[in-house]
Parts: structure tokens; C-alpha cells; sequence
């Protein structure tokens, strides 16, 4: 298999998460989130972090230029020889113009749930504030309704779990991604999955579609370098 590089956009509580790390295990690459190589820099203090923790620091959004930096010295290192996985980047045109230079995207994948399957999905769970302990009120409901089958507490929802939350989050995503979304489109590199099924079902056609997709592509460049010898 040569390299592959691959991008996962989703709204909140698609399953991007779930669907990336499927997808980097069956290609054999890392699953990087920025967020992700920001801690490491912070963690390593190396010049790039400590610019980073300023940012953090303040609770504001880390500035193009520095995200940028440390995923082209991520991508440039040995782990993504291979290539790579990423989620949560890019968020802007300018992050997606970005690594277009430095290292192009094989396919870019949107993952598509109605805003209703995603509310069921996340405003269903439900968590003991005492022991930890998690359900769903769907999928994993406790014994007794509303109450942890563990140690007897009332169940509470997070806050950013309510469906109003959630709507709200949904609408951010198309805002913020849709430039995004539409460059890939522009570029042939969109590759649109519906993923209001549940995951254990999603994944595994996913997986199919997309080892399709890529030795299809692969074939095609491949016709197109013979063409050129
Ligand atoms: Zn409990």
C-alpha cells in the first residue's frame, strides 16, 4: 500500500472520532487531532510549545501560523511517512490551502447525520454525578429509569449535552467547515459518508468505500505515470 493521507470532518457527535480511528488502523497511519500535537509541544517545552501555552493560557484560539508550524513539522516527521489521518483540521481555508502545499490530501471525508440522530444520540446520555458510571437512555438504559443501577443516584445530563447545545454546535460546524467542505469539492477530494447509522454498522461500509475509492484513484495515477514514461 502506498501513502495515504486523509482528512475526517464531521459535526459534534457524528462519530468522527470513532470513524478516524477505524480508518487509521485498517490504512496503517496515525490518527492525529492538533489539539493533540499542541499538548505534546506544550508538554516538551520546546520553542513551539511555549509560544503555544501563551495562547492557551489566555483561553484563546491558537493563531493559524503556530497550528500550522507544528503539523508540518508532525508531517514531515518518520510517524507519517506513510501518511496520516487528521481530525479537527483544517477548520479554516487558509489551514486547508495550507496543507494542500505541504502534504495533499488523498480524500477528505464528510461524515452527514441529520441533526436529530445526533441529538438522540448525545442528549440520550446520561451520567452518575456520584460514581461515573455512564448511559444512554436508548441504547443503555439503567435498570430503574433516571436512577444509577451502581449506587442509587439520580441520573443528570452535562450541559453540553442538551439538545439546544447540540443544535447550536451543529449549526457552528456548517458555518465554520462549509468554506472547507466546498474547497474539497472544488478540488474532487470530497468524499461524502452518511453516518446516522450506528457506528458498528457505519464503519465497516465505510472501510469498503473507501479501500474502493483509493485503488481507484491509485489505478488512475498509475495510468497516467505510464502515460508520461
Ligand atoms: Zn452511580
Amino acid at each position: 500500500m502506498s501513502r495515504i493521507r486523509i482528512v475526517i470532518m464531521g459535526p459534534p457527535g457524528v462519530g468522527k472520532g470513532t470513524y478516524a480511528q477505524a480508518v487509521a488502523s485498517r490504512f496503517r497511519v496515525p490518527h492525529i487531532s492538533t489539539g493533540e500535537l499542541l499538548r505534546r509541544e506544550i508538554a516538551a517545552s520546546t520553542e513551539l510549545g511555549l509560544k503555544t501555552k501563551v495562547f492557551v493560557e489566555k483561553g484563546v484560539l491558537v493563531p493559524d501560523e503556530i497550528v500550522n508550524e507544528v503539523l508540518c513539522k508532525y508531517l514531515s516527521s518518520e510517524e507519517c511517512k506513510l501518511g496520516y489521518v487528521l481530525d479537527g483540521y483544517p477548520r479554516t481555508l487558509t489551514q486547508a490551502a495550507f496543507l494542500e502545499t505541504v502534504a495533499p490530501v488523498d480524500v477528505a471525508i464528510l461524515l452527514e447525520a441529520p441533526l436529530e440522530v445526533i441529538v438522540e444520540r448525545i442528549s440520550g446520555r446520561l451520567y452518575c454525578p456520584s460514581c461515573g458510571r455512564v448511559y444512554h437512555a436508548r441504547w443503555r438504559p439503567p435498570t430503574v429509569e433516571g436512577v444509577c443501577d451502581a449506587c442509587g443516584t439520580p441520573l443528570t445530563r452535562r450541559r453540553d449535552d442538551e439538545p439546544s447545545v447540540v443544535a447550536t454546535r451543529f449549526k457552528q460546524f456548517y458555518e465554520t467547515s462549509g468554506g472547507v467542505v466546498e474547497f474539497y469539492r472544488r478540488l474532487g477530494k470530497l468524499f461524502v459518508f452518511d453516518a446516522s447509522v450506528d457506528s458498528s454498522v457505519g464503519v465497516p461500509l465505510l472501510l469498503e468505500k473507501l479501500e474502493r475509492l483509493l485503488s481507484a484513484k491509485l489505478r488512475a495515477e498509475k495510468v497516467q505515470q505510464e502515460q508520461v514514461a
